[in-house]
């Protein structure tokens, strides 16, 4: 008897019926969609895993369980909140997008383009909302959708050049019914069964027609570029701690990286440590600065990053000026309409000069998880703490 011909995006969507993965964003199986969980979720999973994720997901809904809600949130509350998952831009446009849809009246745009004029949206999460919310026929590209559909029609050419391809590829497979459960299907297939290294082949739904299976190149798929080499930058930081235990930060600047997070005072990045005496040159101020034994390494996207860790112990919180990388934290007059700071502050008091308009904290050391740190501060102030 003949096998009756089945599309690929049914085949898929058989197979998801029985193996869907159940994720706290994710609707139970035939309800509708929230898009502002959808959305949530989308965001927080650009760049990180699933696993890293839950428990962020988890925090935002406790704190903010509607769009509303999180547009009326102070941003530092938001960047607070979303200290350690990295890519710190996504938080402040996804508190600028949650306002916008409040001022829509609390109702996420329910076409493509709309979502798309949302800040921190882009052609992915655009159409892996309108996808996966409305079940518009849309194409949604993660991490996950690029490795199979690369394998799935044997994209040869390496990325980021076969995006396009890969995009058009996968788009004429989205079915005009059930496109969101087939976006996530392909995302639970890439996790589950079509993984980086040795693919499930045998149990795949798409065994038959995939190209790079016939070829016997599958785990040679999605091809990439040559990678760039990430230049080194190297720098000093300063940890200092009163006499009580709080310990000196600074807000960043709001533009560029991990803007509007608190750091502890920093000196430039350059091709190479400080000596010991340009260090104390951009100490914050004269004190018995010991350096730390040892070196704070951490990887941007576009650098990597080795921090030498100065400490001091003050008695009383001394003024200072503070030559800080990649500008005026000292000056930006932001943090003191921080709550989640004013709180976390050791008796609220920014250091003198521009008192609550300085952007400068003592925290308090059991406070700190409280705060808007990115991992690669905390690591540095541990590393201070020793
Ligand atoms: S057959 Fe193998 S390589 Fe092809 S899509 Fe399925 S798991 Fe991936």
């Amino acid at each position: 008897m003949k096998k009756p011909v089945t599309s690929p995006a049914a085949a898929l969507l058989a197979w998801y019926d029985r193996h869907r993965r159940v994720l706290p964003w994710r609707a139970p199986k035939g309800q509708v969609q929230d898009p502002y969980r959808v959305w949530l979720s989308e965001i927080m999973l650009q760049q990180t895993t699933v696993p890293a994720v839950g428990p962020y997901f988890a925090k935002f809904l406790k704190k903010w369980p509607t769009v509303k809600a999180l547009a009326k949130a102070e941003q530092d509350d938001v960047l607070a909140a979303w200290a350690g998952l990295g890519y710190y831009a996504r938080a402040r446009n996804l508190h600028k997008a949650a306002k916008a849809v409040a001022e829509m009246g609390g109702v996420f745009p329910t076409t493509y383009e709309g979502l798309r004029e949302l800040p921190g949206i882009g052609d992915y999460t655009a159409g892996a909302i309108a996808a996966i919310a409305y079940d518009l026929p849309y194409a949604a590209m993660d991490a996950n959708a690029e490795r199979v559909i690369a394998r799935y029609a044997g994209v040869e050419e390496p990325l980021p050049k076969s995006k396009p391809a890969m995009r058009a590829a996968l788009q004429a497979l989205v079915p005009q019914k059930r496109a969101g459960d087939f976006a996530q299907a392909l995302m639970d297939l890439g996790s589950a069964i079509c993984t980086p290294k040795k693919p499930a082949c045998l149990s795949c739904p798409w065994m038959e027609g995939c190209e790079a299976r016939k070829l016997g190149i599958q785990e040679q798929l999605p091809a990439r570029g040559a990678k760039a080499v990430r230049p080194l930058k190297r720098g000093a930081a300063f940890v200092v701690r009163d006499a009580s235990g709080a310990v000196l930060l600074m807000k960043r600047p709001e533009k560029g990286l991990l803007g509007g997070m608190l750091q502890p005072p920093l000196g430039p990045w350059t091709e190479d440590f400080p000596s010991k005496a340009e260090a104390m040159k951009q100490a914050p101020f004269k004190a018995e600065w010991k350096k730390r034994v040892g070196v704070v390494r951490h990887g941007f996207t576009h650098f990597e990053l080795e921090i030498e860790v100065y400490v001091a112990g003050v008695e009383a919180r001394p003024p200072f000026s503070s030559p800080v990388h990649g500008g005026s934290a000292v000056e930006d007059g932001e943090g003191g309409k921080s709550r989640p700071l004013r709180r976390a502050a050791h008796a609220s008091s920014p250091v003198n000069r521009g008192g609550k308009k300085s952007g400068v904290f003592w925290v308090e050391e059991r406070k700190l998880k409280d705060v808007a740190l990115p991992t690669v501060m905390r690591k540095i102030v541990s590393h201070g703490f020793g």
